[in-house]
């Protein structure tokens, strides 16, 4: 193979694999905000549950002081019926025993549904609590594997800026400037297989002489379409009749 033609193919790959690096790093802040979104959610949850426990506890204390004046009536309107003189009398305060009992009974009904509210409130809570702290777990262990691929993310560019620097170095510049010429236009990808006749990355028919020479992968061909480098990857005999049952067909 031609040797250009060769580092072109390994500096697609490179440059491929850095572009695929580089969007994983730019997702960083997404992937942040996305985690941060999931425990706010968890906190919000436990801030609720928590408030309609509070609310059930003034609820009850209300009451509570509601019975506690019922019963101060109550009390009083006892005194009053031991100095009673007359049966009306009697009777009316009586009847203002009854009421006050009945109130008392009221209440304490509705304290009674408090306190059962309250106890699917705190069991709603403390399953808040645990779904928090579930999800305070998840996240850190989701923060510390991004910031581990971070660290290999950053190496790999590394690498590839290193490896890249010393493919180009050898490299006819004219071919090179043809690749990144191609590159900036056709989104970082400049160089094409050619199969079948066609160009597998635009997959508009190649002329037969262009595919022919493409094949023979000795010299720098451009795909007439999109400009992309053009290589051949030779089909082994056994993967030859496979091939040959599906062929290529050009896009429109
Ligand atoms: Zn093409």
């Amino acid at each position: 193979m031609n040797a250009d033609l060769e580092r072109l193919i390994a500096l697609q790959k490179l440059d491929s694999t850095a572009d695929a690096a580089r969007k994983k790093l730019a997702a960083e802040p997404e992937h942040e905000l996305a985690l941060e979104a999931r425990l706010e959610a968890a906190k919000q949850q436990v801030a609720a549950a928590k408030e309609q426990l509070a609310a059930n506890k003034n609820a009850r204390a209300a009451l509570e002081k509601d019975v506690a004046v019922q019963q101060g009536r109550l009390s009083k309107f006892r005194e009053t019926a031991m100095a009673v003189k007359t049966n009306q009398e009697y009777h009316a305060v009586q009847h203002e025993i009854t009421f006050a009992q009945t109130e008392i009974k009221k209440i304490e009904d509705f304290i009674l549904e408090r306190m059962m509210e309250s106890d699917d409130f705190t069991a709603a809570l403390k399953t808040a609590e645990a779904e928090l702290a579930a999800e305070t777990k998840a996240v850190e262990a989701e923060r510390r594997a991004i910031s581990a691929a971070h660290v290999e993310l950053q190496a790999s560019l590394e690498r590839i800026a290193a490896e890249r620097a010393a493919l180009i170095a050898g490299l006819n510049q004219s071919v090179f400037a043809t690749f990144e010429a191609v590159a900036r236009k056709r989104n970082g990808v400049a160089v094409a297989e050619a199969r079948g006749g066609v160009c597998t990355i635009c997959h508009v028919r190649l002329r037969p002489q262009v595919f022919n020479s493409a094949m023979r992968n000795d010299s720098i061909l451009q795909c007439d379409s999109c400009n992309r480098i053009l290589y051949f990857v030779p089909v082994p005999a056994s993967a030859e009749t496979a091939a040959a049952d599906q062929p290529q067909q050009p896009a429109s």
